[in-house]
């Protein structure tokens, strides 16, 4: 006798990252009835964590740049598979987006006389980064929780959300269980925003947190009935720590290169002047990776399976000055002071460019009623995000999505449940809960990370990723075995076998569509098929295992294309 809560309201957001708390906002302004959830405290979620800035096209500092340009600089670095009408659609609205934050009191680092500042992200072609020191997710992310609190938004951020409701592809609300005493909540809502993040925690070094980016939006997407588009496009950054295990990839800031930090690899080498002399470690994110990742696989990396990052070279006060963040973390975690040593790091799992397959307009889904926004979505990345386009997307996106749900919900004359559907998903937490076997969900989620970051990661070929999916199988098969036990302090344990199936599920996803894509774009590096193939500039939409499908990409508009010109780098600030 389980205690279960049932809950109903017109809009459900999933997720109380940046996303979701924008999409709630939009609603609650509107005055339709909105619930947000989330599987993190709401102050904390990954959002917090983005540092460096957010993109507009406002002029500030350089005001020949234009929505335009910042659509043909967002379309040149995602390799042209990024759709241009929801290009369009972000660049268009960024000032909207900035404007909105400002009226919700976000404190922008501004110029003397008033301006906002913007500085440069790498691959701009004008100053549009808007910023608040480096804790810019996480000044936007208390500002988006206090305009909700001033709303009176309600959310519950200890709610895991396992099923989203499905009847005759239609969506009607999704069922959970609460994190500390594992009541369960069937919600019924008119509409589901999903704002559940990315799947970058499918491989072992992570720049996300500890159970977030798990997957889950993967497998509520596909169980629902939508599609995930591109799921291969995942962006690698160079520069994640190795140890402690628990805060593997953490990340170290790019700014540590961008103020003259060296790369070496084991033999005190500075390799990037094999891959890159003219920039060497300011090169792109993408190169460096790369080139950190090739030096490990050829045998020239230190002995846990990295390159040295060092700035010990550097004035003392410079690191304290322009790197604190960087330092205060190393003492934190390894008690490293870089002042005096290097730094162990490798390419680090950072960003997912794929996601659910929605609409440009409104990011619907092919599931009615459901809608997909953030890290979560696709459409704007392609095969390279480009630095500070995440954060704007959140915010056009959460207020255009938000809209496009009150509206749904407001044009539906009933709704249609489905008693099955519930006690489906009732009896999948049931059933994970009688599992006393001895397989641990923790290893096991470590074995997938394994295999992903074996066979999926900076570089693949047709055998690894082959490989990979035969070892997916064979861990698949220990999920039989497990032993699901929540105890006093929660049901983390539950929620840790939900993760691993989100987990295996997006592994599954990006295995084959990273098989599927036979070429070299963007983040996408095959060994076996170096180069870029024209004819492949199309989206691979995953329905399931084994099913994938091409979608052609609209034509670059050319009053865009016109814009899109060589992009000079070199010279630009590195500092997300
Ligand atoms: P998230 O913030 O990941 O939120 C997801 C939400 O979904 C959370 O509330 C989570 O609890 C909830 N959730 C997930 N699964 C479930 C479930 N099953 N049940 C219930 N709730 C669930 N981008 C930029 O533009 N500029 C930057 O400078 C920048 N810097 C970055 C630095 C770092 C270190 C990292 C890691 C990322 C950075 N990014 C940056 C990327 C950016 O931070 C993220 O893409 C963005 O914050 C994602 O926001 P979101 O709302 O889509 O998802």
């Amino acid at each position: 006798n389980v205690p279960e809560r049932r809950l109903s309201v017109p809009v459900l957001v999933i997720g109380t990252g940046g996303a979701g708390l924008r999409a709630a906002i939009e609603l609650a302004e509107r005055g339709v009835g909105v619930l947000a959830v989330g599987k993190r405290p709401k102050t904390d979620a990954h959002t917090t964590m983005a540092a460096g800035g957010i993109n507009a096209a406002l002029g500030t500092m350089d005001p020949e740049d234009s929505p335009l340009q910042h659509a043909a600089d967002t379309i040149k670095e995602s390799y042209l598979l990024a759709h241009p009408d929801t290009v369009r659609i972000v660049t268009e609205n960024a000032e909207r987006g900035i404007d909105d934050l400002v009226r919700y009191g976000m404190p922008f680092a501004r110029e003397a006389d008033g301006r906002i500042s913007q500085r440069f992200f790498g691959a701009h072609t004008w100053r549009r980064t808007a910023f608040s020191g480096d804790y810019t997710g996480l000044e936007i992310q208390r500002t988006l929780v206090r305009r909700a609190a001033e709303l009176a938004v309600p959310i519950l951020d200890t709610l895991y959300i396992t099923r989203l409701l499905v009847r005759d592809n239609v969506v009607f609300g999704a069922y959970g269980f609460d994190l500390n005493d594992g009541t369960r909540h069937v919600i019924h809502a008119d509409a589901v925003v999903l704002a559940t993040g990315g799947h970058t925690r499918t491989w072992r070094r992570t720049s996300s947190r500890r159970d977030e980016n798990t997957g889950d939006t993967f497998r509520l997407a596909v169980l629902a009935g939508a599609r995930i588009r591109d799921p291969e496009l995942v962006q690698f950054h160079p520069s994640g720590l190795l140890d402690p295990e628990d805060a593997a990839g953490t990340l170290v800031s790019e700014a540590a290169r961008g103020e003259g930090g060296h790369l070496r690899n084991a033999d005190g080498e500075r390799f990037m002047r094999r891959y890159d002399p003219e920039r060497m470690e300011l090169s792109t994110r993408d190169r460096v990776a790369l080139a950190a990742f090739t030096e490990i696989r050829a045998g020239r990396g230190t002995p846990k399976g990295g390159v040295w990052l060092d700035v010990s070279h550097l004035p003392r006060e410079t690191i304290m000055e322009r790197l604190p963040r960087v330092h205060r973390t190393l003492l934190e975690l390894q008690m490293l002071d870089i002042t005096e040593k290097p730094i162990e790091i490798a390419p680090t799992a950072h960003y997912s460019m794929g996601g659910v397959r929605v609409r440009p307009e409104d990011h619907g889904t092919d599931v009615e009623g459901l809608f997909a926004i953030g890290e979560a979505a696709s459409g704007l990345h392609g095969a390279n995000r480009l630095g500070g386009n995440s954060l704007i997307e959140l915010l056009v996106y959460g207020r255009i999505t938000g809209r496009a749900a009150a509206e749904y919900s407001a044009s539906l004359s009933a709704q249609q449940r489905s008693a099955r559907a519930v006690e489906e998903a009732r009896r999948e937490i049931d059933e994970l809960l009688a599992r006393d076997g001895r397989e641990n969900v923790r290893v096991l989620q470590r074995a997938v990370r394994d295999i992903m970051t074996e066979h999926a990661g900076v570089v693949r070929d047709e055998a690894g990723l082959l490989q990979g999916l035969l070892e997916l199988d064979e861990v698949e098969e220990r999920f039989a075995g497990l032993g699901v036990h929540p105890d006093i302090a929660g049901h983390q344990d539950l929620a840790h076998a939900f993760d691993l199936q989100g987990t295996a599920l997006a592994a599954r996803a990006t295995l084959e569509a990273a098989l599927e894509r036979r070429e070299t774009r963007g983040c996408h590096n095959r060994s076996d098929f170096p180069a870029l193939d024209p004819s492949l500039r199309v989206n691979l939409v995953w329905s399931g295992p084994g099913k994938i499908d091409r979608e052609e990409i609209p034509p670059v508009p050319d009053e865009i294309a016109s814009l899109m010109r060589e992009v000079d780098t070199s010279s630009h600030e590195l500092v997300e």
